[in-house]
């Protein structure tokens, strides 16, 4: 089956060539997202993510920074013209993220959420549909449909790893599901390797696992200092790790497309 490119910005995503899309898990404060935004743009980075709306499990973690978070990224991607995503969790959520992301995340937790898929079904933005973490091909393909039918096909899927009987993995990547969603459903799909893995260490070869199963983009977290992160700072790169990551996956993604 074609893939059926999304446009974000002035970014393609599933057009042959696999993008980077990196960013902190959470937005945290301007002067972060600042720093980030600038290695990003500097290190061949396409779309810039961060967190603002967030899911966590305990209602005592940082929780994000909301509608200001939503504006940073508005001002910081306007600053550094690079398109930005975020996450909305609810309908009311979707108004701000209209006016100021480039395209709305629908997170693990949410992709069972059919009322926020029909209503983002009904808007003129693309979706980036993270895989649920208990969730079957079948499952993630139909919830991908909810948007279709309702008129939105800028549909990209996200593999973020499923729960397996596995500890010593936050989740456990499932690399076969990169080439059956893009066969079966005909859409983008992009790697993340620090939700499925939580670690750091294993960003690299995920990735480049990612890149041999055909993804069509990769999604890295990012802190200026990781081990302050607010969030998931144990699978976050810090700036100079994002540099050298990039480069050899801008590198790869090189060579495969000449060769
Ligand atoms: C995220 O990407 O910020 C996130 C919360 O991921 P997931 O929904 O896959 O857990
Ligand atoms: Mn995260």
């Amino acid at each position: 089956m074609d893939i059926r490119s999304v446009q974000v910005g002035n970014v393609h995503i599933g057009r042959g060539q696999p993008v980077l899309i990196a960013g902190p898990c959470s937005v945290e404060n301007l002067e972060m997202l600042r720093q980030v935004a600038a290695a990003a743009v500097k290190y061949g980075v396409s779309i810039l993510r961060g967190g603002s709306f967030k899911p966590r499990t305990s209602p005592y973690s940082f929780q994000g920074l909301g509608i200001q978070g939503f504006e940073l990224l508005g001002q910081v991607g306007r600053e550094f013209n690079i398109p930005v995503v975020s996450e909305v969790m609810s309908i009311e959520q979707i108004p701000p993220a209209l006016e100021h992301l480039d395209m709305i995340q629908v997170g693990a937790r949410n992709m069972h959420n059919f009322p926020l898929l029909s209503a983002l079904g009904r808007v003129q933005k693309p979706v980036l549909l993270k895989r649920g973490f208990m969730a079957t091909m079948e499952e993630w393909l139909l919830a991908a449909e909810y948007l279709v039918k309702e008129g939105n096909d800028g549909v990209v899927l996200c593999e973020r790893g499923i729960r397996t009987f596995e500890p010593w993995t936050r989740n456990t990547l499932d690399i076969s599901a990169v080439p059956l969603a893009r066969m079966l459903g005909g859409y983008p799909v992009v790697v993340d390797p620090c939700h499925a893995s939580g670690r750091r260490d294993l960003l690299e070869p995920l990735s480049m696992a990612g890149l041999a199963a055909g993804a069509d983009g990769i999604m890295l977290e990012v802190h200026p200092d990781p081990d302050k992160a607010l969030s998931d700072g144990g699978q976050s790169l810090s700036i100079p790790e994002l540099m050298e990551l990039a480069a050899k996956l801008l590198a790869r993604i090189r060579f495969e497309t000449e060769n």
